[in-house]
């Protein structure tokens, strides 16, 4: 088809939907046709520097030469074959890699097609752990509110009710138990009052709980939240106590973007079962692991079934895996970690001028990943234009505007992405006053 804005557009009002929106939105969307580093090309030549790493996944920013070459290579052997009964050395690689990661009691690995589907899968080991044992089978999550593990209806199960719009499918999610978010802030002491909710919980319902489920110290999309660590510490004692397995999604915080390598290192807790998705790529492709202990996936394989009962069409497509291992490469190659340090101090420099203006609520910063918190709700078309008109992609939702650009970002550009935020939240918030 033509490249050209107005020809895309067109097509793409006529049959194309896009992530919750309406089917014929009044908002076209804006037409990429290339996209380098850290910068989006439009089909009308403008550039947008790209503030999103395309919801946490391109770390490496967009055509990355080593990624281009592991893809081709990949290619040229072959793209894919099915995993049931067959096995090939990408796969192989990848879950070395993730178990080397990783710590050492997470060794075994589940390769799926997305994260909600990581997710989909780690509930079910934890439902098919306990299904074998003697206490009897247990059907029930817990976990805390404004978190957000994805769209498909296991996933939405666990999700914050009123952010994921249970009310719309009461009937057909698993009522499970949920706590009150952990307090804010990554520095915010934990006292007993924070986890005596969670602890009642399970004191009272133990026998029906198999896992509790949340995002380690950072909540994504139900809130871009960032809790302590030390929360995650008294999380792993209660399940321990109450002997009820513990599962991380580091779907959102995995492969550096917190600072560390996975979010659990800020708490030295190790979880049961572990998600990994979005940045495993570097955002070639659609991938994502569940990783387990021996122990979980001894205890599933034993139980009443004598197998995991889950099996992607595309589980451990090849080029996917080819690609997630080139990334992993990659990120190891380069000094990540101090990288992600500077990119933190870039963003709190840069974002502290959005801290005097009346109508914002909060601005924070952990690792690469950087938050304007609105009082208000904004009109997220008015808002979203008036950040491409500052030159940068950025996509707010609700009350926040935020930033996770890609770890290649140099120091001008996140200086254009926060200056950029801030211009645009400031000409927005003006906007109103009028
Ligand atoms: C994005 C996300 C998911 C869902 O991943 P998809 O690839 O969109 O299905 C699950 N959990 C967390 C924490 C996420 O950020």
């Amino acid at each position: 088809m033509d490249d050209t804005a107005d020809e895309i557009l067109k097509g793409d009002a006529a049959h194309v939907w896009h992530p919750y929106s309406a089917a014929s939105s009044t908002q076209p969307p804006l037409p990429v046709i290339g996209a380098r580093g850290v910068e989006l090309e439009l089909a009308d030549g403008r550039i947008l520097t790209d503030g999103m790493s395309s919801w946490w996944c391109a770390i490496h920013g967009y055509n990355h030469p080593s990624l281009n070459a592991a893809a081709h290579a990949q290619l040229d052997r072959m793209s894919h074959v099915m995993f049931g009964g067959l096995t090939h050395p990408s796969a192989v690689d990848l879950c070395q890699k993730l178990v080397a990661l990783t710590h050492d009691s997470l060794s075994r690995v589940f390769l799926s097609d997305s994260g909600s589907v990581a997710v989909e899968v780690a509930i079910k080991m934890a439902l098919q752990y306990w299904h074998g044992k003697k206490s009897g089978p247990r059907n029930r999550m817990l976990t805390v509110r404004n978190g957000y593990h994805g769209d498909t209806f296991g996933a939405m199960a666990v999700c914050d009710p009123d952010t994921g719009m249970h009310h719309l499918f009461t009937e057909n999610l698993t009522p499970h138990f949920f706590a009150p978010a952990p307090p804010s802030g990554f520095t915010a002491a934990i006292t007993p009052e924070h986890t005596s909710d969670i602890e009642s919980i399970l004191r009272e319902h133990h026998n029906a709980i198999a896992a509790v489920i949340l995002e380690p110290v950072v909540q994504g999309a139900g809130g871009m939240r960032f809790y302590s660590p030390a929360y995650l510490q008294k999380l792993r004692d209660l399940c321990d106590h109450w002997d009820v397995l513990l599962i991380f999604d580091e779907i959102a915080t995995g492969f550096g973007r917190t600072g560390k390598m996975f979010a659990l290192e800020h708490a030295g807790v190790v979880p049961d079962i572990l998600c990994l998705g979005k940045a495993l790529t570097g955002g070639y492709l659609s991938l994502a692991a569940t990783l387990c202990s021996e122990q979980v996936a001894n205890d599933v394989s034993e139980g009443g079934a004598g197998a995991f009962m889950h099996g992607p069409t595309f589980m451990g497509n090849p080029l996917a895996c080819a690609v997630a291992c080139a990334s992993i490469d990659l990120l190891l190659a380069t000094p990540w970690e101090q990288k992600v340090a500077s990119i933190e101090s870039w963003l709190q420099q840069g974002l502290e001028p959005a801290k005097a203006l009346a109508g914002v609520h909060d601005v924070r910063v952990l690792g690469a990943i950087g938050v304007i918190e609105l009082v208000e709700p904004c009109d997220m078309h008015v808002l979203q234009s008036m950040l491409i008109e500052q030159g940068i992609w950025i996509r707010p939702f609700g009350r926040l505007v935020y930033t996770m650009p890609p770890f290649i970002v140099e120091q001008v550009q996140a200086e254009k992405i926060t200056a950029g935020m801030v211009a645009a939240v400031t000409g927005y918030l003006e906007q109103l006053q009028k």
